[in-house]
């Protein structure tokens, strides 16, 4: 059984919400100090699209496929599914390993 690579977020200090790494303000309490959280990368596959056209520095990967993901852990984030076969709304869904940084999910 494959384990899921965990996802780098970043969780409030004061009230323990958590959000994007990118954060720098708590989007619940608006406290400003905000330190990083690993959470599981599993969750559900809350929708997708194809890349067909992609910026210049992506043109050799299109197609592609980008998804949002309902963390199990709570936050919802963005990134790449390496297939849409088999691909629902709802689909258990886990994050892999990937060698370029992009975040990559496959269902799972
Ligand atoms: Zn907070």
């Amino acid at each position: 059984m494959r384990v899921p690579v965990d996802i780098e977020m970043a969780r409030c200090v004061a009230c323990g919400h958590v959000d994007a790494i990118t954060c720098v303000l708590c989007a619940k309490c608006l406290g400003t100090e905000m330190a990083a959280h690993a959470v599981p990368g599993r969750g559900r596959l809350a929708t997708w699209t194809t890349i067909r056209r992609p910026p210049t520095r992506f043109c050799e990967l299109a197609p592609y496929y980008v998804c949002v993901v309902d963390l199990d852990s709570g936050p919802r984030v963005t990134g790449r599914i390496d297939t849409l076969a088999g691909a629902k709304s709802g689909a258990p869904v886990m994050a892999v390993p990937c060698e370029s940084g992009i975040r990559l999910f496959t269902l799972a």
